[in-house]
């Protein structure tokens, strides 16, 4: 749509974007020449570029959903839907309390679980969601989250989404998220123009790896949690700016766009409560986004 302006846009952006990525995050900054009419091969370069870029600046990035097994990360991703990940951590420890195997959740009384989940909204659809979930855990499943895809998404509630997440996370099984995030910035970097979530996993699978697709479905979501946000993308801040065809769809001014940057990248707590061990630092403390206090 904006694909001609973009385009434009993005062959003036590199130097003044390095600028505030330098001061922004420790990220060395390339000045690689945005795409018009590219080929194949260089899109492909391209996006494996920008996924290693976005590996030096989320070397931590994770699941940001607490979760302690695979029946934890299921919940926690159905409930996860149009609210935020911390809504969700602050909401599952006393779900899970309660409720600690798919038995006691498909056994629940649905009205003491909307309570629960009040905070994180549709909460009477994801009290039946989740019930309905532990429910074909137990009688189709042994009260084991399945670790297969054509599994994952028969259960209730469960689609390629949540299906990957679970895969992923919980199996180290290579998945690729397409989220609100995922569909955004893949379109913003002109990795694909379908708009349809399995056509953009299938058009994006094709440009990595299948050991990349979990990492790097962090490092997409993280990006667009932290700095290329859904309204006010903070170009000026991006580390990515020089390989982006779509910079300057957002604020371009270095210090306006620092003060759009979300999470630890903008100073503030990540969203998890409960970091895993793997994600702490060699001190026993959280690593940087996990700082949540
Ligand atoms: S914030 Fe988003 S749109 Fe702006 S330069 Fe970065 S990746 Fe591109």
């Amino acid at each position: 749509m904006k694909k001609t302006a973009s385009v434009k846009k993005a062959t003036v952006a590199p130097k003044k974007a390095a600028v505030a990525v330098e001061k922004a995050a420790p990220v060395k900054v390339v000045a690689t020449k945005p795409p018009k009419g590219e080929s194949r091969t260089a899109l492909v370069r391209r996006a494996r570029r920008i996924n290693r870029e976005l590996a030096e600046v989320y070397p931590y990035a994770h699941p940001e959903l607490d979760f302690d097994n695979p029946f934890q990360l299921i919940v926690a991703t159905v409930l996860s839907a149009q609210t935020t990940d911390l809504r969700v951590n602050q909401t599952t420890p006393a779900l899970f309390a309660k409720y600690p195997t798919p038995e006691d959740l498909a056994a629940a009384n649905p009205e003491e679980v909307e309570e629960i989940l009040r905070p994180c909204g549709f909460f009477r659809a994801k009290t039946r969601s989740v019930i309905g979930l532990s429910k074909a855990l137990v009688e189709n499943h042994g009260g084991e989250v399945p670790g297969r895809l054509e599994d994952l998404v028969k259960l209730p509630g469960v689609g390629r989404k949540t299906a990957f997440v679970v895969m992923g996370n919980a199996f180290g099984r290579p998945g690729i998220t397409v989220d609100t995030h995922f569909q955004r910035l893949v379109r913003r970097w002109q990795w694909t123009e379908e708009t349809d979530p399995d056509k953009i996993e299938a058009a994006v699978g094709a440009l990595f790896p299948k050991s990349d697709w979990t990492d790097l479905s962090h490092h997409v979501i993280w990006h667009g949690r932290r700095i290329c946000h859904a309204r006010k993308p903070a170009c000026g801040a991006c580390p990515i700016a020089p390989l982006c065809p779509a910079y300057g769809e957002g604020e371009t001014d270095p210090e306006k766009a620092k003060k759009l940057l979300k999470y630890e990248k903008g100073g503030f707590p990540g969203q998890r409560l409960k970091p895993p061990q793997a994600y702490l630092d060699a001190g026993g403390k959280p690593a940087p986004p996990l700082g949540a206090g």
